[in-house]
């Protein structure tokens, strides 16, 4: 009996020295992580931006939702906006003989009630604007694209463009990664000058359109670089919204490179910009609904991270029927959300930053129980990990402890409802 113990302990002391040895840094980054007190959502939406009169008419609809339901401090859900600013000025760009780019940009009237949606929704504080580009593609890439031809698509971009340019979500993929240089692949790094130009023309965009530009950007694609992050951090922006990695580029096939790195909620990137991750996603087109969310959100405070629900204007824009179902579901998400965490806190990722950054924010958990049991359930959550934890046993002993600490039960904080 006390020979099989030996063993046992010694399997497992093993097991813990193979855990530490191989994935110390991860352990490391994720008992750092900030842990949050209470549940937090956010509806992160992409893409919006010049488009015809009826996305108004969505993001209204969208807004009367959001309003409609509200957390135990009287704040109503939120969803970001990450804003486009322009689309490509089709008849110009003909008339130039494709040699010259030109842009239409939201400060035409034309797309006025777009605009005008998203600064009511603002101001009833169901929006937050974040930055998604001056346009979702780096305009000489496409100008590239549109002058070769053979073999890079250009017939369909020239397609694109002729049907109005207005819907980025329909161009080839790779071509949707603004911030690096997609006329030929594998892809290239941008020139880190003209890269600083463009966020420097966004910036007074944003502010000409909308009295400010976001401090909050959102790479296209996720692909973006330090030079990105660099001239985002000197125009403002503070936060950079993260799938949990950093893309930097596409191979010949067009596909994602291989991430550059891991990236963590709190973390500090160039400029004093701070990392948020989303990695959940909500996207009614495609078949996502409220029990998914449900099950995120349970995930999510198992790991006293918040949840960060990635969607994206292509879930709203399609004929009535359709949007009508999109935006009830987001309504019953929100719903199911609230009604198993009542203290469920609404929030913008601006301000959700800003605890992240905070030790002393009331969102933060500070007792020591609670930050032990979200590191288990994040531990045993951590890709690359789940392996060694499954068949050394581990995994059950850390399911074990999370048990025993109790869990991050957000009910028993004494902060419970107070958002
Ligand atoms: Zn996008």
């Amino acid at each position: 009996m006390g020979y099989a113990l030996i063993l046992i302990l010694a399997w497992f002391g093993f097991a813990v020295i193979a855990l530490a040895v191989l994935h110390r840094r991860a352990l490391a980054a994720v008992w750092r992580e900030p842990v949050l007190a209470r549940p937090v959502l956010i509806v992160e939406s992409d893409d919006w931006g010049p488009g015809p009169e009826e996305d108004a008419a969505a993001l209204r609809e969208i807004a009367a939702t959001l309003g409609a339901v509200r957390d135990r401090g009287g704040r109503s859900a939120v969803m970001t906006l990450g804003v486009v600013g322009g689309v490509p000025d089709a008849a110009a760009i003909r008339a130039s003989g494709f040699s010259l780019y030109a842009r239409r940009s939201l400060l035409e009237p034309d797309f006025a009630p777009i605009v005008a949606a998203m600064c009511d929704g603002c101001r009833a504080g169901v929006f937050a604007l974040q930055r998604h580009g001056l346009e979702h593609f780096w305009p000489a890439s496409l100008m590239a694209r549109l002058r070769v031809a053979d073999g890079c698509n250009s017939e369909g971009i020239l397609r694109w463009l002729d049907e109005g340019g207005l819907r980025s979500e329909a161009l080839p993929s790779p071509l949707q990664s603004r911030w690096v240089d997609c006329t030929c692949l594998p892809s290239a790094p941008l020139d880190p000058v003209a890269v600083a130009q463009a966020v420097h023309e966004e910036t007074d965009l944003l502010q000409r359109v909308f009295g400010g530009a976001p401090e909050v950007a959102v790479p296209n694609t996720f692909v973006w670089d330090d030079g990105v992050e660099q001239a985002w951090a000197a125009h403002g922006v503070r936060v950079v919204v993260t799938p949990g990695w950093r893309y930097e580029g596409r191979d010949a096939a067009g596909r994602l490179l291989p991430p550059a790195r891991r990236i963590r909620n709190g973390e500090i990137g160039r400029g004093g910009v701070t990392y948020v991750v989303r990695d959940a996603y909500f996207e009614p087109v495609r078949g996502h609904r409220a029990e998914d969310v449900t099950a995120a959100l349970a995930r999510k405070c198992g790991e006293g991270r918040p949840l960060l629900l990635e969607t994206h204007r292509e879930s709203f824009i399609g004929p009535p029927p359709a949007r009508v179902a999109a935006v009830a579901e987001l309504g019953r998400a929100l719903r199911m959300a609230q009604s198993v965490r009542p203290d469920l806190c609404f929030t913008t990722t601006a301000e959700l930053a800003q605890a992240l950054r905070d030790a002393a924010s009331p969102l933060r958990e500070r007792r020591w129980t609670p930050r032990l049991a979200a590191w288990c359930a994040r531990v045993c959550n951590e890709p690359g990990v789940a392996r060694l934890l499954k068949y050394s046993g581990l995994g059950a002993l850390l399911g074990a402890a999370r048990y025993l600490l109790g869990d991050v039960t957000y009910r028993r904080s004494p902060d419970a409802g107070r958002c």
